[in-house]
């Protein structure tokens, strides 16, 4: 089956009960057993429940792969990933990535003796160098957050597989209608699913999606025993948005295109990151990964200290200053206060994270006017 006919079917089939074509929100804990062990298959819903099951069916097949796991935030996939390793592995990772991924493993994971590197993974080869018999894990987020940065998963997943390496990739910024990591040699991938495959700001969700049973197996575990796994409601709120997700994609890519163009040549812009651009760094790669180059813009104002940031970050009329991303309506981030807030200055700055940096969503609004709200804010 093709994505919009998956993102619409999968996982779902008219409840066996009562023939509801949507899946029903199943509101339980727990469920009935004849004689001890003799159940429908469900138990206790922190380990299974129908609705988030059907979830994870449908966001397994987006990923083209056969296992899902359902988490009730981005950062508890995250938490649930990092706890397959063990005291004394090391994992490297980007010098880019969302600041509470940076957060987890230096202020949280690294307290458990588990060692990150944080490269620049633009050049796969880089990853040579950083590799020990304790390496365990390759981390990548593509594109990054916020520099946008692309990283060429078949190459790191050529480099993983030949050391035995577990490589995951965070796979938020592109959603699976961009990019499907698991058919370029990723292991597990993981989802914000707050972000666009929700897609409307009103639900906070993680996942992780694997071909590999043992690695599936480990995974369910954690999720099962540690319990961050997301409610009935929740999961119902985002069976109902992936119904549009192609159809959110098209115009966030659309608009972001449109919007890149007009502030490119924008006088107030100093530098601007998109993948889209035939100059940005690796635009092959993400012509080559990708389906489309998204609707996630970065610029640095020209002329601006923090203040003047503040300032035009705070002049908007349709665009929201916030945090988050990939929801239908457009959002502006200053990521040096928000998002990355807790990554040290000097480290963010190496990267390009500096106080005139803003990070735009691209929403599916109309795009003129999203143009003259720009044109107004900036000047
Ligand atoms: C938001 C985000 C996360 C964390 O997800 P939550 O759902 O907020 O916990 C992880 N990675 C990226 C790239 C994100 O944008």
């Amino acid at each position: 089956m093709k994505f919009a006919t998956k993102a619409i079917h999968a996982g779902q089939e008219p409840d066996p009960t009562t023939g509801a074509v949507m899946t029903p929100i199943y509101q339980t804990s727990t469920y009935w057993q004849k004689t001890p062990g003799d159940n429908k298959g469900y138990e206790y819903s922190r380990g299974t429940n129908p609705t988030r099951k059907a979830l994870e069916d449908c966001l397994a097949a987006l990923e083209n792969c056969k296992y899902g796991l359902a988490f009730s935030s981005g950062m508890g996939a995250t938490d649930a990933v990092m706890k397959i390793l063990k005291p004394g592995d090391e994992v490297i990772t980007g010098n880019d990535l969302y600041g509470g991924s940076y957060r987890i493993f230096t202020k949280i994971f690294a307290n458990y003796g588990i060692k990150f590197h944080f490269i620049d993974l633009t050049k796969a080869e880089n990853i040579k160098s950083y590799i020990s018999e304790n390496t365990k894990m390759i981390w990548v987020e593509t594109p990054t957050n916020p520099m946008m940065q692309i990283i060429d998963i078949e190459a790191v997943s050529h480099i993983s597989k030949a050391h035995s390496l577990t490589l995951v990739v965070d796979n938020t910024f592109a959603s699976p209608y961009l990019q499907n990591p698991i058919d370029q040699g990723a292991d597990i991938v993981m989802h914000s699913v707050t972000k666009y495959i929700g897609g409307h700001s009103d639900v906070v969700m993680g996942a992780l999606l694997t071909n590999n049973e043992e690695l599936y197996k480990q995974l369910w575990f954690i999720y099962n025993a540690c319990g961050a796994t997301p409610g009935p409601q929740d999961s119902f709120l985002v069976l109902r948005g992936i119904k549009t997700l192609h159809l959110r994609m098209k115009a966030h890519c659309e608009n972001g295109e449109k919007i890149a163009q007009f502030l490119r040549t924008h006088p107030k812009i100093e530098k601007i990151y998109w993948p889209g651009f035939l100059d940005h760094p690796n635009h092959e790669v993400a012509k080559k990964q990708m389906r489309g180059f998204g609707g996630m813009i970065s610029i640095v104002l020209k002329d601006a200290d923090l203040a003047e940031t503040f300032r035009i970050s705070g002049s908007f009329k349709v665009w929201t200053l916030a945090e988050s991303l990939g929801g239908v309506e457009s959002l502006i981030n200053h990521p040096a206060s928000m998002t990355h807030g807790s990554i040290p200055k000097e480290e963010r700055e190496k990267v390009g994270v500096v106080d005139n940096l803003l990070r735009l969503s691209v929403g599916v609004e109309d795009v003129d006017d999203l143009i003259e709200d720009l044109k107004n804010a900036l000047g």
